[in-house]
């Protein structure tokens, strides 16, 4: 019988990796699932729920890891933890693989296999399977609600007696995952939402939104798509103009999301301080990518910067703060990459090493980094066997997707193979 183990998270992390509601699945497949008392709480999962769904509940994270074959978390734990775990044991989480290399490696050393799901393929059998995905959705979402709170004034427009209430402007910048949802939650609020990107792709899916997209559409725009559906770093001579059109506009908006990334890059710079002063006082300004470095000059990762009476959120973590969702899309996202490495007739762990999924997610085994990219940065020092590929680079926490506007997200119409996100060195 697979044994399943799921430890607290860390104070910072209010999501769990396991819901009432997967643990009975679980169960159903013939696991034994065990999790650490009060583990749930800040997603509001008791005890006693995971009791009644079919778990056992552990006192402390040793025990509840202790014979487990499978380990679920959301952040990279601590290496105690992976030292309580029974060698040859799996790890999944958000293990963020391009940080901190040597922790990985003291993780990989523990001999516990580590699976990093930032890193799962973007192809369609991984669909469900997509944690940057179904966290940078609900990012999307956070961003325009926390504007929303802080804006002192309204959104829709409000015609009363008394005069009318013009609706406020919302300017999306990168319409990925995130992006997308932003533009639909902007819209529901009633503001008057546009948008750019600089993949052309995205026109269409602004357009159906009921946004206005604006972008210097000239010709390196036009192949600006990596074939993996991803953007490409722009050159100087395209960024002077796209900051011009930036500039001109951003002066009339009262709330700014921003959200590009370019794999494997750092954050690109789209709001220079200048364009910032032109805004008018109380204007806000959340950039989603304060976790790289941030869309903004001024952005403070983690924190809410003020210049000139226009407040930045560079605030971590959105998806944590909506943290019931985030576990329960998070707890589904494990799920349905467990399942298929459960042998049926045995109800034992069976993990084919030669599926792209876990070639793709698997960063440890036997002891060893198995990543080319993580081996490369510690230059030799891990045991790299360097066999999987590098798939590709973590964006965002939780960085990181689906329009949850009702519409598919504009990717999984296609049953074509994506590219990896990581194809280049971060
Ligand atoms: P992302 O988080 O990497 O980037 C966010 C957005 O920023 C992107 O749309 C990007 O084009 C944009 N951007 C980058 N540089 C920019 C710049 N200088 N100016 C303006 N915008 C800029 O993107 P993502 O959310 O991961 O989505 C990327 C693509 O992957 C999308 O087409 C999405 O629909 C697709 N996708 C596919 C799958 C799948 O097939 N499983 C899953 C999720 C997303």
């Amino acid at each position: 019988m697979i044994a399943i183990g799921v430890p607290a998270e860390g104070k910072d992390e209010p999501r769990i990796g396991l819901t009432p509601e997967t643990v009975k699945k679980l169960v159903k497949a013939g696991a034994k699932v065990t999790v650490r008392s009060g583990a749930g709480l800040r997603s509001h999962f008791s005890d006693q729920d995971y009791k009644d769904a079919g778990a056992e509940v552990a006192k402390s994270d040793a025990d509840a890891v202790a014979h487990a074959d499978v380990v679920f978390t959301v952040r990279r734990p601590e290496l105690s933890l992976a030292k309580s775990m029974k060698k040859g044991a799996a790890l999944i989480g958000m293990l963020d693989p391009f940080s901190d290399a040597e922790g990985l490696d003291a993780l990989a050393k523990t001999g516990v296999s580590l699976f990093s799901m930032e890193l799962m393929p973007r192809i369609t059998r991984a669909q469900s399977m997509d944690v940057l995905s179904s966290q940078s959705n609900l990012a999307g979402y956070k961003a325009v609600v926390d504007a929303a709170a802080a804006f002192e004034r309204a959104l829709p427009m409000m015609m009363t007696a008394a005069g009318t209430v013009p609706a406020a402007k919302v300017f999306v910048m990168g319409v990925g995952v995130a992006g997308l949802q932003a533009i639909a939650t902007a819209r529901r609020l009633g503001a008057i939402v546009t948008a750019t990107d600089v993949r052309p792709a995205v026109k269409e899916q602004v357009a159906s939104l009921g946004a206005k997209f604006i972008a210097v559409e000239d010709e390196e725009f036009k192949q600006a798509e990596t074939a993996g559906g991803y953007a490409k770093e722009m050159s100087d001579e395209y960024k002077k103009k796209q900051a011009a059109l930036v500039a001109d506009h951003v002066k009339n908006q009262d709330i700014v999301i921003t959200t590009a990334l370019i794999p494997g890059r750092p954050a690109p710079k789209l709001i220079s301080k200048a364009m910032i002063e032109s805004m008018k006082p109380g204007s806000i300004i959340v950039d989603l990518a304060a976790e790289r470095g941030g869309n903004t000059e001024l952005t403070k990762p983690g924190e809410i910067a003020e210049h000139k009476s226009v407040r930045i959120f560079g605030l971590l973590n959105l998806p944590g703060q909506v943290p019931v969702n985030a576990s329960s899309l998070y707890a589904k996202n494990l799920l349905a990459f467990l399942e298929p490495f459960i042998d049926k007739e045995n109800k034992t762990l069976a993990i084919d090493w030669d599926d792209e999924l876990a070639k793709g997610t698997g960063i440890a085994r036997d002891g060893a980094i198995v990543n080319e990219m993580i081996a490369e940065r510690l230059g030799g020092k891990g045991a790299a066997k360097a066999d999987p590929k590098p798939a590709r680079a973590p964006a965002k926490t939780g960085t990181a997707k689906q329009a949850g506007n009702g519409r598919k997200a504009p990717a999984k119409k296609s049953s074509a193979k994506r590219q990896p996100k990581g194809d280049t060195t971060p």
